[in-house]
């Protein structure tokens, strides 16, 4: 069967479109969970049409099919569980229009996320949703997750840039759903059921995403603290001041330190707390809200505030934000990194709630995150192998119970693949997951696209 199949895909796709190579299935058998899994097939169609085809035959012999953009996901959504076809989008990667008229990209779904930032920015406009993995995540994939980023404090998530996009249903059919207009309210709103689906639903391979004008000015402070809690009581009261900066962004002690031994660049060690907060718009307001800002911070103590003097002390800042990942296997070798969410005045309580239960359970926990809109990165650190390792799992299971509690999420932008599966009916309750589960039957009657995902089987 797997030669027939192997003999069909590269008639839709040409031979050197296809692998079952043994090393070549390696490459595509990860993501950012390190969970592995091997394909049976990896695929890499280059329009619309093949696509269409490729999920005709998955129909025909009931192969699963697993979309894949770069791979950098966390809760393990680009993982083929059961084998079969890893269909990645890398070649569809064309930036197809910028309308600098009606302020429209039009693009296919691999386009990289930086570079369609790197080509927006030559018209003076901006495509805000900003994923920290932004130079290697692409558009697809961001809007599978409904992505979000340091900047989604001032400027929103994926989901507020989709205007339409161009969809492959599992059973084969093309269907275009939202245009290039700003509103358009002609039938069901399939599009937005397609953002945050996690490839379960169809494949997205083109969208007409909304473009904003690049703002003329912007500047970065760094204000660190010697109490984390004080450094979350300054996120909320910035909130509560009404000011919005364009990301708000928050690292605790153990990170710091983490960060500054992977990259050397002079952050204060000593520190509990540091928050990297950027402001931006026109000069006179970005100066003013700094200003306030400041004065919030020296409320609440802060050891020390700096704004950076130029570009090459921003990027240092946004080096530190952006290189935490890489730099926390210097506290253990495994970790399980959880993006829960609160409403954004109850992170203070939500950051004392974590710390007590890493006292409780004897296992560092390291948080960072999206503070400005209430979603933190909690990373439960623990050596493989040993006997940390069932602790951390427990603990994640009274996070996700605390964050439930407080009215929370389990996931503020990474979701549910497998890694959070088993939480999703205490949040939504038996009755959504049903409903889910007949959208699912309903699009995808014979469960070959991403199947073994979000319980919905
Ligand atoms: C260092 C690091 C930092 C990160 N920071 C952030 C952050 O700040 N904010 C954030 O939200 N996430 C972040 N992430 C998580 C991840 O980058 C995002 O979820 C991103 O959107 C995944 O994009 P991708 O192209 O790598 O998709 P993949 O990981 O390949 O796939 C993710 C999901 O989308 C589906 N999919 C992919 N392409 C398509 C398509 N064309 N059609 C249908 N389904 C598709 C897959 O099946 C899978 O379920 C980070 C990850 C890393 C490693």
């Amino acid at each position: 069967m797997k030669n027939k199949i192997l003999k069909e895909l590269i008639k839709i796709v040409d031979k050197k479109n296809v692998s079952a190579d043994k090393i070549d299935l390696l490459h595509y058998a990860y993501d950012a969970t390190q969970n592995m899994y091997l394909p049976d097939f990896v695929v890499f169609p280059e329009n619309t049409e093949q696509i269409s085809h490729i999920l005709k035959l998955c129909t025909e012999y009931k192969v699963p099919i697993v979309p894949r953009g770069a791979g950098t996901g966390f809760s393990g959504g680009s993982l083929p569980i059961s084998g079969g076809i890893c269909l990645s989008l890398e070649k569809m990667n064309k930036i197809l229009e910028i309308d600098t008229e009606n302020l429209v990209a039009h693009v296919e779904a691999g386009v990289i996320n930086y570079d369609l930032r790197e080509e927006t920015e030559k018209f003076g406009l901006l495509y805000p949703p900003d994923p920290s993995s932004y130079k290697y995540c692409t558009i697809g994939g961001n809007v599978a997750e409904n992505a979000g980023g340091p900047r989604a404090v001032k400027y929103g998530v994926t989901k507020n840039y989709i205007l339409g996009m161009e969809l492959v249903f599992p059973t084969g059919e093309i269907v275009i759903s939202g245009s290039k207009n700003m509103k358009d309210v002609a039938g069901y709103n399939l599009k937005d059921l397609m953002i945050g689906s996690e490839g379960t639903l169809a494949i997205i391979t083109k969208l007409f995403l909304k473009l904003i004008p690049l703002p003329p000015y912007r500047s970065v402070l760094q204000a660190t603290f010697s109490d984390m809690k004080e450094a979350a009581q300054t996120v909320s009261n910035i909130i509560a001041d009404k000011v919005t900066p364009s990301a708000l962004e928050f690292i605790d002690g153990p990170c710091i330190r983490a960060i500054e031994d992977y990259l050397h660049i002079g952050l204060p060690k000593e520190a509990q707390a540091m928050l990297i907060i950027e402001c931006d718009g026109m000069k006179e307001s970005v100066e003013a809200e700094l200003s306030l800002i400041e004065k919030v911070c020296a409320k609440n103590n802060a050891q020390h505030v700096k704004r950076a003097k130029d570009k090459k002390e921003e990027e240092v800042l946004w080096k530190a934000r952006r290189s935490i990942s890489p730099s926390l296997n210097r506290i253990r070798d495994g970790k399980l990194n959880e993006d829960v969410v609160v409403p954004r005045a109850s992170l203070p309580q939500m950051i004392a709630s974590i710390q007590e239960i890493s006292k409780k359970y004897n296992l560092p926990i390291v948080n960072f995150g999206h503070a400005g809109d209430g979603n933190i990165h909690t990373n439960i650190m623990f050596n493989k192998g040993s006997d940390e390792e069932k602790r951390a799992k427990d603990v994640m299971k009274e996070i996700f119970e605390t964050v439930i509690e407080m009215g929370g999420s389990i996931s503020g932008e990474h979701g549910i693949g497998i890694t959070k599966q088993d939480f999703l009916e205490k949040q939504l309750g038996k009755e959504t997951i049903d409903i889910f589960k007949r959208i699912k039957k309903a699009l995808d009657p014979y469960n070959i696209l991403n199947p073994h995902k979000m319980k919905l089987c």
